[in-house]
């Protein structure tokens, strides 16, 4: 099978039309660019966003047990993750329990990939399926996102997925803001280590927190995002839960990957 059949079948699979030209149709990168042509979103365009501030403290005084000693220990974990190497902060995850999640998870959902990977992937939480197996994204979305990976030249292992939240939130509520900056210093250490050249965050809640923002996705995604000093570009999309619900979304869905694509070849030498 070429790589545009491979391609056209995986758009299929994630339930996206596509309509081309049947001379087109064999040729995967003629049929990237008509996408890219006729996308009705706006094309690239730099939004500067720090997403290094700090707007919400992680609770860590709510801690029941707490003496001013753990109070410090805790803390004192916080700030050291941004100097941790891949086993310390896996460790540091493993045993977080700087915000009440820690009690009603199975297990800490750490990341899953390629360590050197050039694409990220960030969501938001794990799930009743992450919690249990300790990996991100293998439930129903998680297969919608490893087609939507599929559908631009990518197998799952060649990226690395992480999420906002290291914990599953009871009943998959949204995560608090306090909960969230309690994991924060862990997502960016993980962003550091991996130096991915490009970010593809999925749903809301993740975009909403690494851009430090409270911007609607519906206007955060179809542009290109730069994040932190390193001014590293970020793609919104749509969560695959989102587009299991509502799969009409997934043209949109669509054409915010053709962007990342097109972002990443403009980087790449
Ligand atoms: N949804 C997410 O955002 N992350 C997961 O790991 C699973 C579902």
């Amino acid at each position: 099978m070429t790589g545009s059949a491979r391609r056209l079948e995986y758009l299929r699979a994630i339930g996206v039309d596509v309509w081309v030209r049947r001379d087109l149709e064999r040729d995967a990168g003629r049929v990237t660019r008509d996408a890219l042509e006729n996308s009705s979103e706006p094309a690239q365009q730099a939004v500067p966003v720090s997403g290094v501030s700090d707007r919400v403290t992680c609770p860590v005084s709510r801690v029941p047990s707490e003496t001013s000693d753990v109070v410090t220990h805790h803390a004192s974990r916080v700030t050291s993750a941004a100097s941790m190497d891949w086993p310390a902060l896996e460790n540091a995850v493993k045993s977080c329990t700087l915000c009440d999640l820690h009690r009603t998870r199975t297990q800490t959902v750490f990341g899953v990939g390629d360590k050197q990977a050039q694409w990220m992937i960030i969501g938001e939480a794990p799930g009743a399926d992450e919690d249990a197996q300790g990996e991100p994204f293998v439930g129903r979305a998680g297969q919608l996102l490893n087609s939507m990976l599929k559908a631009i030249g990518l197998q799952r292992e060649q990226v690395f997925i992480a999420n906002v939240m290291k914990c599953r939130p009871p009943q998959n509520r949204d995560p608090t803001p306090a909960e969230a900056a309690c994991c924060k210093p862990y997502l960016q250490r993980q962003i550091e280590l991996v130096n991915p050249k490009l970010i593809l965050c999925v749903g809301r809640i993740a975009a909403q927190n690494l851009l430090e923002t409270d911007t609607p996705i519906g206007k955060l995604r179809g542009q290109v995002h730069r994040l932190g000093q390193a001014q590293r570009p970020v793609v919104v999309t749509y969560h695959p839960a989102y587009l299991l619900r509502s799969p009409g979304e997934k043209r949109r869905a669509w054409e915010d990957l053709v962007l990342a694509m097109a972002t990443m070849s403009a980087i790449r030498p």
